[in-house]
């Protein structure tokens, strides 16, 4: 006979019954106390989200959004970043176009046309010119040459544009938008000497043009879209350029920033400054348009459980901008890993410059080593080319390479750097300090664990 919990009414099995009537009553009250309000809350607040739209207006939305290090950019609270330095004043046309041409690597022909464009339009909708043309610069490299395989996905000439998400926003030649005041969303409208189409869009000097306007509008929005739309911090408009009404991550914007920052230097002609020092040796930022991002931390085992770790730090970059000199030294190897490391060919910069991409191993890729004296050396790795050769003197700040993805090609374009000194490897970090963003700075315990093994034993040897 069943005389389990199962079958209660037999009676015979009292402290099941009671346990059971507990289980009911606890039911009862989760049913008519928690599950039923929330019930009907939900409902109500749907009701009401149907009846009354919270935006009046199509969201926007671009799905053609390229990021690499999304990870390392959302993991960097928005306050590491210092404020952007202020549009320079005085933009004289000439040296606008000279720091466009190095900034876009380009003919001086080029960049005066494209300097023509970015300030007219910038000044139509009173825009920084520099925003405008390092979004240029980031989105197509300052090269409108691949239309069609853009065109595919909707992305139009130099500002990879795309129009489809604006369409809903444009009635006539002017284009609507919302902005919020105390009397709820209020509608304002941004008249357009250019309409905004496909066409239109696909002509380089009416892209300019039509991406300076809806920048305008967004740095109008800005402020009400970041507190509506909530999704990831951010501090700029273009964010909103980008993505639309909702800002999923901010390296756009922190890649776009980066390029308006080099513009700056190159504009102002600021030459290259001392920005610490290794043991008395003067060092040199790497990279142009500090400060600059770490993606990856030096010691970082990515996943494995025992070794060294990764031996330099990561810095977020694009590809083919400058890499400079640290400090002062002689180059002592410039080539690239070979399959089954531990080996390294070297390669004469025109031979590298040969290679194809499958012709390089996945590894540290195309390299450059410079010795500075002192036994103290440094490292740059996954450039897209160089320009010294063997044993070639090198001052701190020159150009040795262009930053690329060479032998990494799935983690996207960075600059790999390493301290040696003797055979000893050091983190570069803790010597760019003021030059880095570096949300790795407060390293995890088991790292700072092993440092301290390290240096304890290297008292032992020493
Ligand atoms: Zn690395």
């Amino acid at each position: 006979m069943n005389r389990d919990c199962g079958t209660p009414e037999t009676g015979d099995s009292d402290g099941c019954v009671s346990r059971r009537l507990l289980l009911d009553n606890l039911f009862m009250t989760l049913r008519n106390r928690i599950i039923l309000p929330v019930l009907t809350a939900l409902t109500i607040c749907s009701t009401l989200a149907i009846s009354e739209p919270r935006w009046p207006w199509r969201r926007r939305v671009n799905p053609n959004v390229e990021t690499f290090h999304v990870t390392a950019h959302k993991k960097t609270p928005i306050e590491l970043w210092p404020n952007e330095p202020p549009c320079p004043a005085d933009v004289t046309p000439e040296r606008f176009a000279a720091a466009l041409k190095i900034l876009c690597d380009t003919t001086t022909e080029r960049a005066n046309r494209y300097t023509a464009w970015v300030l007219q339009s910038a000044g139509q909708f009173d825009l920084d010119p520099f925003v405008l043309a390092a979004l240029i610069y980031d989105q197509s490299n300052c090269r409108p040459v691949s239309y069609k395989r853009y065109q595919k996905r909707g992305l139009y000439s130099l500002t990879h544009f795309y129009p489809t998400m604006h369409l809903a926003s444009v009635k006539k030649d002017s284009y609507r938008y919302y902005i919020k005041d105390d009397g709820g969303w209020r509608e304002k409208t941004l008249p357009l000497t250019t309409p905004l189409n496909r066409w239109k869009a696909a002509n380089p000097r009416d892209n300019v043009y039509l991406a300076a306007a809806t920048l305008a509008v967004f740095r109008e929005q800005f402020p009400m879209l970041q507190k509506e739309f909530k999704w990831s911090p951010y501090r700029h408009y273009v964010s909103n350029w980008i993505f639309g009404d909702w800002v999923k991550n901010p390296e756009p914007e922190n890649r776009i920033l980066t390029a308006r920052r080099r513009l700056i230097e190159y504009f102002q002609a600021t030459p290259p400054m001392p920005i610490g020092n290794y043991n008395g040796t003067p060092l040199f930022s790497p990279l142009d348009g500090i400060p600059r991002l770490v993606i990856d931390y030096f010691q970082n085992r990515r996943g494995n459980k025992s070794g060294f770790g990764h031996r330099g730090i990561d810095i977020d970059g694009a590809i083919g901008e400058p890499v400079r000199a640290v400090a002062d030294g002689q180059v002592v190897f410039m080539g690239m890993d070979k399959p089954g490391g531990g080996e390294h060919e070297e390669l004469s910069p025109e031979a590298a410059s040969a290679l194809t991409e499958a012709e390089i191993p996945q590894g540290g890729g195309l390299y450059v080593s410079i010795n500075h004296g002192n036994d103290f050396g440094t490292i740059y790795m996954h450039l897209d080319s160089y320009c010294v050769t063997r044993y070639q003197k090198v001052k701190a700040g020159d150009i040795i390479g262009t930053l690329g993805q060479s032998g990494s090609k799935q983690s996207g374009p960075h600059l790999h750097l390493e301290f040696r000194q003797e055979e000893q490897r050091v983190n570069p970090a803790e010597y760019l300090n003021s030059v880095l963003v570096n949300p790795y700075k407060h390293l995890p315990r088991r790292i700072k664990r092993r440092k301290a093994n390290e240096t304890s034993s290297q008292t032992v040897t020493h």
